[in-house]
């Protein structure tokens, strides 16, 4: 947490500076982690500006979605320090990136910034760590204390009723890619999924299949929830997107995407292409390129498109 503390002033962020540090250990038991504040990815921060929103999204990538989005190795069962009391967005990430344990700085309660949205943080983000069995703190640096706010029971296994596809791959090519998605679209109908070509830490390629889905821990099946999770509340809501769940998903395990190899079947929303910049990708293929959930992310196209920073096919 000190190290959150330590960096958080070095946002780029005039108002709402923030930081977070992933930690956890990799494949052989070595400690790694990931250390980054809230901020613009380069190619928006130098094209486009801070200013300007992509499409209806803020231009900025979250401190606790950078970690996910730059770890190192598996984030599954790694745990996450914020200067900060986290929005209901990157609760979902954290929850698809199977986060164990997150520890906010006492300090973040008291800032106006928090005030403003705490309703948002109770209704939602802490709803959604307790569905996915995240253990949930609140540090007091100064007093050098824990409190829980919430504890995961031992043997929670949270609810999936949409799980991420994923199928063996020999090879990442053009050929594969065109197999799986005509595969994907009889099987998805006109439904809005994503794919991803990757390989894992040791070396072992898949094909990875996402449906727009509630966040891990949620159930769509039962009928008297789903409604419920479908209505966003204010600006935010429970269903995660299917290359946000894509990115996650390579977050959790470690799995690297093949350049060029991201499949969407509509053009993602605002806040999918803003993370896809974040994760450092240049390319994505459109199934429909007319079709998106809103006008926003096809004028999110438009921009990022003419910026040069993302290429669509
Ligand atoms: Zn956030």
């Amino acid at each position: 947490m000190q190290i959150a503390l330590d960096i958080a002033p070095r946002s780029p962020h005039p108002v709402n500076k923030i930081a977070a540090v992933l930690f956890g250990s990799d494949q052989n038991g070595e400690v790694f982690s990931a250390v980054r504040t809230n901020h613009w990815p380069n190619p928006i921060y130098e094209h486009i500006g801070i200013d300007t929103k992509i499409g209806n999204s803020s231009g900025t990538v979250h401190a606790e979605t950078a970690c996910l989005l730059s770890a190192p190795h598996a984030a599954q069962d790694a745990s996450i320090c914020i200067t900060d009391p986290f929005c209901p967005n990157c609760a979902k990430n954290m929850a698809e990136a199977g986060i164990k344990n997150i520890y906010i700085d006492q300090d973040g309660f008291d800032k106006d910034f928090f005030k403003r949205r705490s309703g948002s943080f109770d209704s939602m983000s802490m709803q959604i760590c307790e569905r996915a069995g995240i253990n949930v703190y609140a540090l007091n640096m100064f007093a050098e204390e824990m409190n829980p706010i919430y504890e995961a029971p031992e043997d929670y296994i949270p609810v999936e009723d949409s799980p991420i596809e994923k199928e063996p791959i020999e090879n990442a090519n053009d050929g594969v890619l065109h197999d799986i998605v005509e595969a994907a679209t009889q099987k998805h109908k006109r439904r809005k999924f994503a794919i991803a070509l990757v390989y894992g830490p040791d070396g072992k390629k898949f094909a990875l299949t996402a449906r727009a889905h509630a966040v891990i821990g949620y159930s769509m099946q039962r009928e008297d929830e789903a409604l419920d999770l479908l209505t966003p509340i204010g600006k935010y809501s429970f269903i995660q997107e299917p290359v946000n769940r894509l990115l996650m998903h390579l977050s959790r395990h470690g799995y690297k995407l093949y350049e060029d190899y991201l499949f969407c079947s509509q053009v993602p929303t605002s806040r999918e292409q803003v993370n896809i910049v974040g994760a450092e990708i240049k390319r994505i293929t459109i199934g429909d390129i007319q079709k998106c959930r809103d006008p926003h992310g096809l004028k999110a196209m438009q921009q990022l498109k003419e910026a040069g920073i993302l290429d669509y096919s």
